[in-house]
């Protein structure tokens, strides 16, 4: 038997992605997002993050196209460019270049709102999925340690309470979750925080000159702790390529042409530069966004939490963005929740078997990019436990998939998060990590 109503608070990816889950087990499921509709494939306010490149691991994907059957073919009618992930990208990774050949992993690459975009498309052809573009979420109401009624502000500042079985928080760093459950007398999450002090710095370019490159995508990640700089090139929709830069714990952010220009040229890769120096890039300003720590609640340790409130993508776990983890655990997240509204149990078993499903989808991903972050002297927090030899077990692994095709196929499995990192502890990879030894 199907519930009332669900509602998700932030129409983004997690939100988008989560109410194709409930509506399949509510009547009605209305997504309130604070940004208005647009008609055009554009950047949003509400997601200053979408002018930087957006990679959709594989992870993601195929959650992606389970619950919209047909889209990665849709977005590349649209543009987005079909790459191989170890044959189309160069990438120098801790100072060594990385063996390119055909791995058979396709990647779709898009700009971020044009993937938003298409996700939408198939959202309003289902039927009980309704948009309140414009209106802002503003609390929550409960009964009985039950989530009842949600409140939220229109464009005209008319203020509605809206009943409601379930609410999703997919409200991304603004984490809604926390204003409520204080207003509500609950104790606000225990969370862990990194801090990195990441920048990205972004332009696009026309498609460079032919023949120019003999790759889809460059990516120069640093090699730290010396060096805590890096870039990427990426295609996306309309023959442009998005360049971007990236460094950590870093005070000279680039803010024009000349000085995205010099920071690109002390990039240890050459080809960076080499390649960008005769382009004209197509955007006028320069786009920044400022990532100043890792952030993860921990709600599966609450033993008091209200009934049907559930957080999902960046409000519940904001990921190091240079590891492209974060719409594929938006997807993961959904896909769990589908699972467990598909098993019909109370809303108290859900939300807690909810929250236990995310903690174990999240372990892994941010131990993988803390065991990375830690690797900069700049970086700051509470270390993971055995980070020393993760990080020189990792480091091997990186030294290996330069050369290494086998090695280098695992390790993308896993930074897929499509096997767990134990696989690169077989005993066939372990004799390449090892007896390959450079
Ligand atoms: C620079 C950068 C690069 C990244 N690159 C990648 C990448 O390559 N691959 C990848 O997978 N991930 C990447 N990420 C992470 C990715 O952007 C996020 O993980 C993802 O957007 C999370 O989606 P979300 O829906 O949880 O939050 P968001 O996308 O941030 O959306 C939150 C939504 O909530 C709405 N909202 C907020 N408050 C309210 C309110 N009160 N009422 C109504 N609506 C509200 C906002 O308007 C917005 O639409 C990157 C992040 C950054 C910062």
């Amino acid at each position: 038997m199907k519930r009332n109503r669900a509602v998700v608070a932030g129409g983004s990816i997690a939100g988008k992605l989560a109410a194709r889950a409930l509506s399949e087990y509510f009547n009605e499921v209305i997504i309130i997002e604070k940004d208005k509709d647009a008609d055009s494939i554009t950047n949003r306010k509400g997601v200053p993050q979408s002018v930087h490149g957006h990679v959709l691991l594989k992870s993601g994907e195929e959650i992606l196209e389970e619950f919209f059957p047909g889209i990665i073919q849709e977005l590349s009618q649209k543009g987005a460019r079909k790459s191989d992930f170890a044959g189309d990208l160069l990438w120098s990774h801790h100072g060594s270049q990385k063996v390119r050949f055909d791995s058979n992993v396709f990647i779709s690459q898009q700009s971020r709102p044009l993937l938003e975009k298409q996700i939408q498309k198939r959202l309003e052809k289902v039927s009980n999925i309704h948009f309140r573009f414009g209106c802002i979420v503003k609390n929550i109401l409960m009964d009985k340690n039950e989530v009842k009624r949600v409140v939220f502000e229109d464009e005209e500042g008319l203020i509605t309470e809206l009943s409601t079985d379930l609410i999703i928080d997919a409200s991304g760093a603004a984490a809604l979750h926390n204003q409520w459950l204080r207003g509500l007398g609950f104790g606000v999450p225990p969370k862990t925080e990194v801090k990195v002090n990441l920048f990205y710095a972004s332009m696009v370019y026309k498609g460079f000159s032919p023949g120019s490159i003999d790759w889809h995508s460059l990516l120069a990640y640093p090699n730290p702790p010396e060096i805590d700089r890096g870039g990427t090139i990426s295609p996306i929709e309309g023959n442009r390529m998005l360049v971007t830069l990236i460094g950590y714990g870093t005070k000279n952010i680039p803010n024009d042409l000349d000085s995205f220009m010099q920071y690109a040229k002390t990039l240890k890769q050459p080809d960076f530069y080499k390649v960008i120096k005769n382009e004209i890039p197509c955007s006028e300003d320069i786009e920044v966004y400022r990532f100043p720590a890792l952030r993860r609640y921990h709600f599966e340790k609450l033993k008091d939490f209200p009934s049907g409130l559930l957080v999902l993508g960046d409000a519940a776990c904001r990921i190091d963005p240079v590891f492209a983890q974060g719409m594929s655990l938006a997807a993961m997240e959904a896909k769990a929740l589908k699972e467990l509204l598909m098993m019909q149990t109370t809303k108290k078993r859900l939300t807690k078997s909810y929250y236990e499903k995310v903690g174990k989808i999240l372990e892994i991903p941010w131990l993988i990019a803390l065991t990375e972050d830690f690797r900069f002297r700049t970086t700051s927090g509470r270390k993971p436990i055995g980070l020393p030899i993760l990080q020189w077990f990792v480091k091997k692994v990186v030294a290996a998939s330069a050369y290494n095709e086998d090695v280098y196929t695992q390790f993308i499995q896993v930074l897929h998060l499509k096997k767990h990192p134990v696989t690169l502890a077989n005993p066939y990879i372990l004799a390449k990590v090892f007896k390959d030894s450079k």
